[in-house]
C-alpha cells in the first residue's frame, strides 16, 4: 500500500480533480477528527473545517460516520451536502429505519439489566438509534471491560452482528447498509462518477471493499498494512495539507 502522498497517490488525486462529478467523503473520528479519551470531545481542528467547508462550496463533499447524523452535525463547523451516520444505516434510504431500530429493543433490555455491572468495569452505553456503541476507553482495565461486553452480548440475536472499533464495540443492524452500501447508493443519487473516501477504523473497511477500483480509498493511521484501501495517511493530522492539496487542484493557486 502506497501513501496518498506519494507520486501516485497525487496522481489519483489529479484524476479526481479532472473528473466531471466526483464525490469527497470522509469518516469523523480518527480522520477529520483526531481520537480523544471522550468521544464527547471530539472536535475538528479548525484548519481542517476550514478548508473542508471551502471544497464543500464547490464539490459534493460527505461525512460518514459511525457517530448519529445530529451528533456528527453539530461537530462539523460547516454543512456538507451529504452525512450518514450510524455506520451507515443513517441518512441514504432509510425507510426501513423504524423496523432497523426495533430490532435493537432486545439488547436495550439486556443493556438495562446489566447496567452497572457494565458501569463498574468502565463500560459506557451509547444508544444511537440506529446501532448501539459499548465505549471502554475509560476502563481501568480493557481486558476486564472487553470480557464484561463479551458476556453481554453472548447469544445476540442473528437480525443484529458486532462491528470493532477503537476501543468500542458497535451492535448494529445486519440488514441495515454499512458504509461500503451507503457510499454506493449515495453516489448512485448523486450522480457521482468516482470519489475519495478516507476512514481509520473497522467499520470503515466494508467501503474499502466495496467501492469501484477507481476510487481513490485511504486508510488512516497505523494500521493500514491489514486494509483493504489503495492508499494511507499517517493520521488526522495530514487532513489539513490533504484538503489544501485538494483545493489548489480545483483551484490552482
Ligand atoms: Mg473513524
Amino acid at each position: 500500500m502506497r501513501s496518498l502522498l506519494s507520486p501516485e497517490g497525487r496522481s489519483a488525486l489529479a484524476g479526481l480533480a479532472s473528473a466531471r462529478n466526483p464525490l469527497f467523503a470522509f469518516d469523523f473520528d480518527g480522520t477529520l477528527a483526531p481520537i480523544v479519551t471522550r468521544p464527547d470531545d471530539a472536535q475538528i481542528p479548525l484548519p481542517v473545517s476550514r478548508r473542508l467547508g471551502a471544497l464543500a462550496a464547490r464539490r459534493m463533499v460527505a461525512v460518514v460516520t459511525g457517530r448519529s447524523v445530529a451528533d456528527v452535525n453539530a461537530r462539523l463547523g460547516f454543512a456538507p451536502k451529504y452525512v450518514v451516520g450510524n455506520h451507515g444505516a443513517e441518512g441514504v434510504s432509510s425507510s426501513q429505519a423504524e423496523a432497523w431500530a426495533r430490532t435493537l429493543d432486545p439488547l436495550r433490555s439486556t443493556l438495562r439489566a446489566a447496567k452497572s455491572q457494565l458501569s463498574a468495569c468502565g463500560v459506557r452505553v451509547e444508544d444511537k438509534g440506529l446501532s448501539i456503541a459499548l465505549h471502554y476507553r475509560t476502563a481501568a482495565d480493557e481486558a476486564v471491560a472487553r470480557a464484561a461486553i463479551e458476556a453481554v452480548l453472548r447469544g445476540l440475536a442473528d437480525e443484529l452482528t458486532v462491528v470493532g472499533g477503537k476501543c468500542v464495540v458497535n451492535v448494529v443492524v445486519r440488514a441495515a447498509p454499512d458504509k461500503g452500501d451507503a457510499l454506493l447508493a449515495l453516489a448512485s443519487e448523486c450522480g457521482a462518477d468516482t470519489g475519495l473516501f478516507l476512514g481509520d477504523d473497522d467499520n470503515d473497511e466494508p467501503a474499502f471493499a466495496k467501492l469501484p477500483p477507481h476510487w481513490v480509498t485511504v486508510r488512516m493511521g497505523p494500521d493500514f498494512a491489514r486494509s483493504q484501501a489503495a492508499f494511507y495517511l499517517d493520521g488526522p493530522s495530514q487532513m489539513a495539507t490533504l484538503l489544501q492539496m485538494l483545493l489548489d487542484l480545483h483551484h490552482p493557486p
